[in-house]
């Protein structure tokens, strides 16, 4: 099975901010959305944890895996229909 790709950007506020969810605490926190980027450590603002990683919010969880879902749909859909017109052709 060949590989495929999903890019999903996470939401940024006007002022530059991310929601994430501390993998310590489980709280929602905003943090500047260049400490993301930059690979930088980040700080919950609940408990002051340093984190080396953060989850996803609820929201961005279901979100995401509402995109995945869809484009491997799309993805499974497109393989079959191309198998489906490689094996009428081999049938003529
Ligand atoms: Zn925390």
């Amino acid at each position: 099975m060949n590989d495929f790709e999903i890019e999903i950007a996470l939401d940024i506020d006007e002022e530059g901010m991310a929601l994430v969810e501390c993998p310590e605490c489980i709280k929602e926190f905003k943090t500047p959305s260049t400490t993301i980027n930059n690979d930088e450590t980040i700080i919950c603002s609940h408990c002051k944890q340093e984190l080396l990683y953060f989850n996803f919010t609820k929201k961005d969880r279901d979100r995401i895996q509402r995109i995945a879902t869809e484009q491997a749909m799309g993805y499974a859909t497109d393989r079959l229909n191309r198998t489906i017109k490689k094996i009428n052709r081999q049938l003529k």
